[in-house]
């Protein structure tokens, strides 16, 4: 009851801070317990990639629904403060504003009409998708991360067999165990930070520059160079393999560590709900020294390296066996991609580049 009288006063909130909107429907929350159990046609909510699955480069989403509706839906486990809407008319290439937020709960999910004061502005024939573009500003430092967001996946939360209705469950799903809302909160965090470092310059500076080839065929020789007649990788490409993943369904593996493959990825639940493992916590002896520390970033790199079409045979997947002795600060590093990814995280988490450096959840 308490809750409903919150979200009442939030509703009034907004629309006193924006007559341009009229709140719809009521505002709530993404990723509860509802998601799990209310079925929209033949599947929970959770599962639906229009309700619920996102891309990356657009984590705070402002769209026009087909009905000529305003729909927002933040999948971020942070309250945005004071965010300004603006509508971009394409047809006058003018912009006006829509609304000021002074804020934006976390994994917030709400729908508005427009007033007649929008009308006045731009009529509503002219208000659709091809011709009306929503455009955000904002101080909040989360917002400016993921602005540079630019690898343009699209995410969905995967059920890895078939819905049984009257089961309430899914079945056929060899390998994969139920993923729950709770898990969709979990993953959100990591799903961005993995995203930013993906998009950043930074990666691509580490693949040009590595001191080291890239095979997906053959292992490299104990002196680091690649066999005779082993055909080494274009840079560039790996690049583009990396930054140019379309669609992914998330999951919860249960034989292996990770599994990753065509469009299917997921890492443990145990990988993605630890506030204490590499994701969240720097720890470049642990990187160094213990494999089981290194671990979580050393499976989410080998497996979406499989979502990039890399095999096994190579240096692609695995961290690599020919230890070379110049890597950053003068330390050792294993010459393979995933310890190029896993030492890129962990030094955007060492200066606290990566939009999530502490696990948001288990705070
Ligand atoms: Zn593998």
């Amino acid at each position: 009851m308490k809750k409903n009288i919150i979200l009442i006063l939030l509703a009034i909130v907004m629309i006193s801070c924006g007559k341009n909107l009229i709140i719809e429907e009521e505002s709530g929350l993404m990723f509860t317990s509802k998601d799990d159990t209310v079925i929209v046609g033949d599947k929970p909510v959770l599962y639906n990639d229009s309700l619920r699955g996102f891309n990356v480069n657009n984590l705070l989403e402002f769209t026009l629904t087909d009905d000529k509706k305003l729909q927002l839906k933040n999948f971020l486990p942070h309250t945005f403060k004071d965010l300004t809407l603006y509508a971009y008319v394409k047809d006058t290439n003018k912009r006006f504003k829509i609304a000021y937020f002074d804020k934006i709960e976390a994994f917030k999910i709400a729908k508005y009409s427009f007033s007649k004061l929008v009308y006045m502005r731009v009529s509503k024939d002219r208000i659709n998708k091809e011709n009306i573009k929503f455009e955000v500003e904002s101080s909040d430092s989360m917002f400016a991360k993921i602005k540079q967001i630019t690898i343009p996946t699209r995410f969905s939360f995967g059920i890895f067999g078939t819905w049984d209705k009257d089961l309430n469950t899914h079945t056929n799903r060899w390998g994969w165990e139920r993923l729950y809302a709770k898990d969709a909160r979990d993953y959100m965090p990591l799903v961005a930070n993995i995203a930013y470092a993906l998009s950043s310059n930074r990666l691509k500076k580490d693949v040009l520059n590595a001191p080291f080839d890239f095979s997906n065929e053959c292992k490299h020789n104990s002196d680091g160079t690649l066999p005779k007649g082993c055909k080494k990788l274009d840079r560039n490409d790996i690049i583009k393999k990396f930054t140019n993943v379309n669609y992914i369904y998330l999951g919860l593996p249960t034989r292996a560590e990770g599994l990753g493959g065509g469009k299917n990825f997921g890492l443990k639940r145990k990988y993605i709900n630890n506030p204490n493992n590499v994701f969240y916590k720097y720890d470049l002896d642990g990187m160094e020294n213990d494999r089981h520390i290194r671990y979580p970033l050393e499976v989410f790199a080998h497996e979406f390296s499989h979502i990039c079409g890399y095999g096994h045979k190579g240096n692609m997947a695995y961290i690599g066996q020919y230890i070379y002795p110049d890597g950053p600060n003068g330390k050792k590093r294993l010459a393979g991609m995933s310890s190029l990814i896993g030492y890129l995280y962990q030094d955007m988490l060492k200066t606290k580049e990566l939009p999530f450096t502490s696990h948001p959840n288990k705070n």
